[in-house]
């Protein structure tokens, strides 16, 4: 550990002799509910009955399998090296119908009582159902702000019911927070309920991933390993993971091969894997869905638009969705698009070749970088997703992005890059008459765009590239004297005017 200055030593020497060891403080639940479902008699028998892994395959294709896995198992693939998937006991679930889940979730909104104040684990039954409330570990995240987009969509789009949900309004400023509150708090079942011999949880992810994952394992005294590739990322981009406590370790190579190592580093050493394969992520992240659902008060909107780059967030809208539906909440589920960069645009030319045949690309820069990836690993997540919601793919060129993101901004909003894709897409399908203007849309903004000022800042000072930056509002250099200042007033005023 590094070393503190003296004022620290003394500091914490002294609240240590006089102070109770800290202890994790539970409030009991005073809703009714559980009882629990009763657990029904499927194959499983290590006593995991409500939630179990499957592969993924027998959830898209109805194949019967016998495969699966207790959720405390530390499994990442199926037998085949395929996807799994957190199957629920839908039959259980049923067991109460769809008012009692809406009045259940409904009645724990914005309390404290623990956990439910969170918005993922206010729907916990649906998430983690046999985890100790204990074990969980939560910032609160989710119940994020579902802003009325009212001036983008009146004056730029003639649409009057467009809303843009804030998962990135979050304790790290993205929505991997909704999935890592899921790994880490089993994680943490794990190693001190169970008492297996994890010692912390890994990843290489250059950004949001991180971040959350950093911030989550330091909540609960879980050490963290970060791989992140030399000189490749910005500070802001560090920041984060050195702040709160991560081991760490800056490799002189790229992204795929900090991906490559973490995977042989953790098949030898006991360092649970927290990349975007792992299915607990998206339990967390599918709750989104549930919440806007919710927000509407259970009205169910037109059109979700997602941007997408591993795929695997496309996949948790879909099931949290579907979930709603066949248990009874709502009686069927938006359209889903998914927004890709041009310059990582997989899904999009799969989708355009007519579902024929998927070809991983070589992903090229983008600004939206935290879905510049070539060969994502959920693709078939998503195409299922996609295919069951009557779902549309779309792409956004760097300008087109880019100009989105600071239109948005221009009315009030403050979007990150990734944010600019979805709403590029927006453009485009309201262009095209595919959004008609009374159809009700929801943009899902993925990360606050405080992460991404950079790129804002490059686009204002129209320091891009081959990119005119056409709504570019730099500031004006203007000399310490009244005249001067009256002068540039008096000619903003006017070109306003006129
Ligand atoms: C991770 C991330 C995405 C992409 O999500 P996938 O599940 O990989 O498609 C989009 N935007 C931001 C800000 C992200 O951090």
């Amino acid at each position: 550990m590094a070393v503190a200055s003296p004022l620290f030593n003394t500091l914490f020497s002294k609240t240590n002799t006089q102070s109770p060891p800290l202890r994790r403080t539970t409030i009991k639940c005073t809703t009714t509910y559980p009882p629990s479902p009763p657990p029904t008699t499927t194959i499983n028998t290590n006593g995991n009955t409500l939630a179990k892994y499957v592969p993924f395959i027998s959830i898209s294709s109805s194949s019967p399998t016998t495969e699966s896995y207790s959720l405390d198992d530390i499994v990442y693939r199926s037998r085949d090296g395929g996807l799994l998937d957190v199957q629920h006991d839908m039959a259980a679930l049923k067991k109460f119908d769809g008012q009692y889940w809406k009045s259940l979730f409904d009645s724990r909104v914005g309390k404290t009582t623990w956990p439910y104040g969170s918005g993922v684990w206010s729907k916990k039954e649906w998430v983690l159902p046999e985890i100790d409330d204990e074990d969980i570990v939560s910032a609160f995240e989710g119940n994020s702000n579902l802003f009325w987009a009212e001036r983008f969509g009146k004056v730029h789009l003639e649409m009057n019911d467009l809303w843009v949900k804030q998962c990135g309004i979050s304790h790290t400023g993205s929505f991997k927070d909704l999935g890592m509150t899921v790994l880490v708090s089993q994680v943490n079942r794990l190693r001190k309920k169970l008492k297996r011999p994890l010692v912390g949880v890994g990843c290489a992810s250059t950004g949001d991933t991180s971040a959350a994952l950093s911030s989550y394992c330091a909540a609960a005294d879980i050490p963290s390993f970060v791989f992140l590739p030399a000189n490749k990322i910005s500070m802001a981009q560090l920041v984060q993971p050195i702040a709160n406590g991560a081991f760490v370790l800056s490799i002189d190579t790229d992204f795929d091969g900090c991906m490559k190592l973490i995977r042989e580093v953790t098949s030898e050493l006991p360092i649970y894997l927290a990349n975007s394969l792992n299915s607990l992520r998206l339990e967390g992240q599918k709750t989104a869905a549930i919440e806007i659902l919710q927000q509407f008060n259970w009205e169910v909107p037109d059109w979700v638009i997602v941007p997408g780059g591993n795929l695997g967030n496309i996949y948790a809208f879909y099931k949290g969705f579907k979930m709603c539906q066949e248990l009874g909440l709502v009686d069927k589920i938006p359209r889903l698009v998914c927004a890709q960069a041009t310059n990582a645009n997989p899904l999009y030319l799969y989708y355009k070749s007519g579902w024929n045949e998927f070809q991983p690309v070589k992903a090229k820069t983008t600004f939206a970088s935290a879905i510049q990836i070539g060969d994502p690993v959920s693709i078939d997540r998503a195409v299922f997703a996609l295919k069951n919601s009557n779902g549309i793919v779309e792409e956004a060129t760097e300008e087109e992005l880019m100009d989105a993101m600071a239109l948005a901004d221009s009315t009030g909003m403050f979007v990150c890059p990734h944010t600019g894709v979805a709403l590029t897409a927006l453009i485009k399908l309201r262009k095209s008459g595919i959004i008609g203007p009374n159809e009700r849309t929801v943009v899902v903004s993925t990360a606050h765009g405080l992460k991404f000022a950079q790129s804002k800042i490059d686009y204002h000072s129209r320091k891009i590239q081959d990119m005119s930056c056409g709504l570019a509002n730099p500031p004006l250099q203007v000399k310490a004297n009244f005249g001067a200042v009256m002068d540039v007033l008096m000619n903003y005023l006017d070109s306003r005017a006129s």
